[in-house]
């Protein structure tokens, strides 16, 4: 029933006049503890703010639409891909990594790119990033990663010396680092940025076969970037300048669209591969595993309430539907455990149940109770499956076909990996065959700049290991890295590449 009543009320509904003065013994008296409204407005104020996201804290959200252009059922059976010109609502949240919520928007950083589907099958979430790949191919080194983007526990400072000490001594983070350092580590808002799922999934169609797939998200509006000078120059003037033009936009009508795209790789293929086919640190060259389109997104609504609908939306790689699932990706293994775990502490154990994170079709389940559960619970409907009273089954045509593991040895280590150590030709490629004259001097221009921020005793130390990690890529990139930064190259160093 549409509440009529509009009078001024506390959270328990009781009408009340006294909005803006507490109640005093006297004009100049002391409040009196019955101030009880008083009490309620300055608690809740008080526990207004949820734990902030430990990463990808600053961010942006917008509702759109999904639309199927291209038949993929050969690859996989997901209603959603089931017919050319189906359609679903989405959700987006872009979003910087390392800055806390207030930071700017500009920043030197990976841009989250972070897609819920509201599918008839259940909500897929694609929670990727502005780059094919990320630092590291292990979740077990993602704490001590992140610990180096963010504050120096001494100085409460950012800290290039961390980073580059970490990356110098990860080398599997150079093909991260170069696109960091080109111009897409400052895309100039959230427009103009590509897409990617980063990780390698599969997908099953209905004969149950299954095919390995990447998926990219290329923008409509073109790429565009911010130089480094441009960034910070716009950190200053409007630390909030993605948000803006964000808002701006669909504010204008000007819709952003993106072409959802994939790459297949057949597990014959997978076992021929060069690398690891589930290396988050690598990617799949398109001249050998073609774009294949999907279909596109168009963003058109901005949410109605900031804190409701992106504060509050969870995404997770959990979150897969019939259709789509997983690789061996060690990355996507442990963020499946990790994305829920983190939501269950932030927003709490029914956090699905949140408007924004609720799938729109049918959801039946035992799960009950819990922090916050203001569902209806499930009624008075049973509580434990199997039983005699209701009709919910377990649908066995929703059946994936079996991992086929082809080791039985528990290991730590990635000691038979194909091209496991190999950092350096991908990041080779980027810069000796796709950046254009004037990428290559931004970048080594960028690289310049921040390396120049690293300080301290083991500066000289940090500065040579890396230059080694950019000759091994490119002997142009490393020649130019170590001219910008004054360092001498000799025999010695040139050894150690
Ligand atoms: P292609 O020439 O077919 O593709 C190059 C890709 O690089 C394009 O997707 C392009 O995106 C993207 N790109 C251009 N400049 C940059 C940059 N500064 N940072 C990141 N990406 C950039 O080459 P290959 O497929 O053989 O790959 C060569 C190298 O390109 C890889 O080693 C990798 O570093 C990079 N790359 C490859 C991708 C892939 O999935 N194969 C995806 C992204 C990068 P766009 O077309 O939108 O301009």
């Amino acid at each position: 029933m549409k509440e009529k009543n509009r009078k001024l009320t506390t959270a328990s509904g009781k009408p009340y006049v006294e909005h803006e003065n507490t109640m005093t013994v006297g004009a100049r008296g002391p409040v009196l503890i019955q101030d009880y409204i008083y009490h309620e407005k300055m608690a809740h104020f008080n526990r207004e703010r949820i734990p902030e996201r430990v990463v990808h804290a600053k961010g942006t959200g917008a509702f759109g639409t999904f639309t199927v252009a291209n038949d993929i059922t050969k690859y996989t059976r997901a209603k959603l891909f089931g017919k050319v010109g189906n359609q679903c609502r989405v959700l987006i949240r872009f979003s910087t990594v390392g800055g806390e919520k207030g930071s700017a928007d500009t920043e030197r950083d990976p841009r989250g790119f972070a897609v819920k589907f509201y599918t008839e099958d259940g909500n897929w979430d694609l929670v990727g990033n502005n780059t094919p790949v990320f630092f590291i191919k292990d979740p077990k080194k993602f704490d001590d990663f992140i610990h180096t983007q963010k504050r120096d526990p001494r100085t409460n400072l950012k800290s290039p010396t961390m980073m580059w000490d970490y990356w110098s001594l990860n080398p599997e983070s150079l093909h991260q680092v170069m696109i960091l350092m080109s111009d897409r580590g400052t895309p100039f808002g959230y427009r103009s940025m590509n897409g990617y799922g980063s990780h390698t999934f599969s997908m099953i169609n209905k004969k149950n076969e299954k095919v390995w797939v990447k998926f990219h998200f290329k923008t409509l509006q073109g790429i565009k970037n911010f130089t480094g000078p441009e960034a910070e120059e716009m950190r200053g003037k409007d630390p909030d300048f993605a948000q803006r033009d964000l808002v701006d936009a669909i504010d204008k009508k000007d819709f952003p669209k993106w072409a959802l795209k994939i790459q297949v790789m057949t597990g014959e293929q997978a076992k021929n591969f060069r690398w690891n086919p589930f290396d988050l640190t690598k990617i799949w060259s398109h001249a050998d595993f073609p774009l294949i389109d999907v279909g596109v997104m168009e963003l058109n609504e901005i949410p109605k309430n900031y804190f409701a609908e992106v504060e509050q939306a969870a995404f997770a790689p959990a979150h897969v539907i019939d259709g789509i699932s997983w690789s061996p990706d060690k990355m996507l293994q442990g963020r499946i455990l990790s994305y829920p775990d983190a939501h269950r502490y932030r927003l709490g154990v029914n956090y699905e149940q949140i408007p924004v994170n609720k799938c729109p079709y049918a959801v039946n389940n035992y799960q009950r109770d819990g922090f916050m559960r203001v569902d209806g619970n499930g009624g008075s409907d049973p509580n434990y499956f199997p039983n005699s009273f209701d009709d919910i089954y377990a649908d066995e045509s929703y059946k994936e076909p079996p991992m086929i593991l082809d080791s039985n040895i528990a290991d730590w280590y990635d000691r038979n990996a194909e091209g496991g150590n190999d950092h350096y030709t991908q990041p080779g490629w980027l810069f000796n065959k796709v950046m254009t004259k004037e990428e290559k001097l931004n970048t080594i221009n960028n690289i310049v700049s921040s390396m120049s921020g690293i300080t301290g005793p083991k500066r000289d130390e940090i500065i040579n290991r890396q230059l080694c990690h950019f000759f091994r890529a490119s002997t142009e990139l490393g020649i130019a890295a170590a001219d910008g930064l004054g360092v001498k190259i000799d025999e010695k160093m040139l050894q150690h590449v």
